[in-house]
């Protein structure tokens, strides 16, 4: 069974992308590996209750996760633009990003 993340890794054309030092075998530790794929990424118009509630599902299995780190670099380095990805939502992705962006800015001024 793959997990809702595999697919793009052992599947799908490899992204360009795609640093080589993340794409170990980091992914075959990976919590979600036994859970629901549904889980971690939005089915289509899903409703905001429903949303908040899959994600907070998705993210108690990534709090027990043991490539919580992993995933997460990955998903913000690529970045992934959807679903729960090292318990960060892609909006929490974004203003992780955002901080990155301006700490980097102000350490090179
Ligand atoms: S941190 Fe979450 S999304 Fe990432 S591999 Fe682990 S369980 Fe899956």
């Amino acid at each position: 069974m793959q997990t809702p993340h595999e697919p793009q890794w052992s599947t799908a054309v490899p992204s360009p992308r795609l640093r080589r030092d993340l794409a170990g075998p980091w992914h075959s530790e990976a919590a979600c590996r036994r859970d629901e794929a549904g889980l971690f990424f939005a089915p289509s118009q899903e409703p905001t209750a429903a949303r908040l509630s899959r994600e907070a599902a998705a993210k108690s299995v990534c709090a027990r996760c043991p490539v919580l780190l992993e995933c997460r670099e990955h998903a913000l380095l690529q970045p992934e633009p959807y679903g729960v990805w090292g318990g960060l939502t892609a909006a929490e992705r974004r203003v992780v990003l955002g901080r990155r962006r301006r700490r980097q800015s102000a350490e090179a001024a």
